[in-house]
């Protein structure tokens, strides 16, 4: 991860050792702008679109 080599401009201690309330907020902020965790809403949109379909497809294929 990119975030492993910044220091933190509060403690000055690397910001992926979390030692200040500074290096947390930043690493939280800095995982969240990762690939898969903005994947995650899409993918639960995308299976609950996927379940709809499926239900729908076996509502049809009873009646
Ligand atoms: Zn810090």
């Amino acid at each position: 991860m990119t975030y492993d080599r910044l220091v933190c401009a509060n403690c000055a201690a690397p910001v992926s050792e979390g030692r200040c309330p500074v290096c947390r907020a930043n690493r939280q902020r800095l995982q969240q702008e990762n690939p898969f965790a903005g994947l995650n809403p899409i993918a639960l949109v995308a299976l609950l679109a996927v379940l709809i379909a499926a239900v729908a497809l076996l509502a049809h294929q009873t009646v």
